[in-house]
């Protein structure tokens, strides 16, 4: 069973290695959506994977540290791309979740990634 959450966050960043001339290179924001997949049995009585509330809870440290935020200051994401945002909240979440599958982030309503571990 998989269970998922689902945050969102609005953030600046600009990607410093992208080719000159790169759109990405400037300047810019997005509303990133980030998908936040726990994996298990729900087993009776509770009948749940997670109680919801746990991976909000759990989250809610790193969405303080990433909303209204410029990436690239953030220790670890110094080249913010979907891929190393994706990796930077899994390092920082398997250790409380460690039923954590995957992490997924959108940063437009077409792109994005998944990332399930290292
Ligand atoms: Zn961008």
């Amino acid at each position: 069973m998989e269970i998922y959450k689902e945050f969102h966050f609005e953030a600046a960043h600009r990607l410093p290695n992208v080719p000159e001339g790169h759109k990405c290179a400037r300047l810019h924001g997005h509303s990133f959506q980030v998908r936040i997949v726990i994996s298990g049995d729900a087993p009776e009585p509770t009948g749940w994977v997670m109680d919801f509330a746990d991976v909000k809870a759990s989250f809610k440290p790193l969405h303080d540290m990433l909303d209204h935020h410029y990436l690239n200051d953030i220790s670890g994401l110094e080249n913010p791309t979907s891929e190393n945002i994706a990796r930077w909240i899994w390092q920082r979440l398997k250790p409380s979740l460690s039923q954590l599958s995957a992490v997924e982030i959108r940063e437009t309503c077409t792109s994005g990634c998944i990332y399930r571990g290292d």
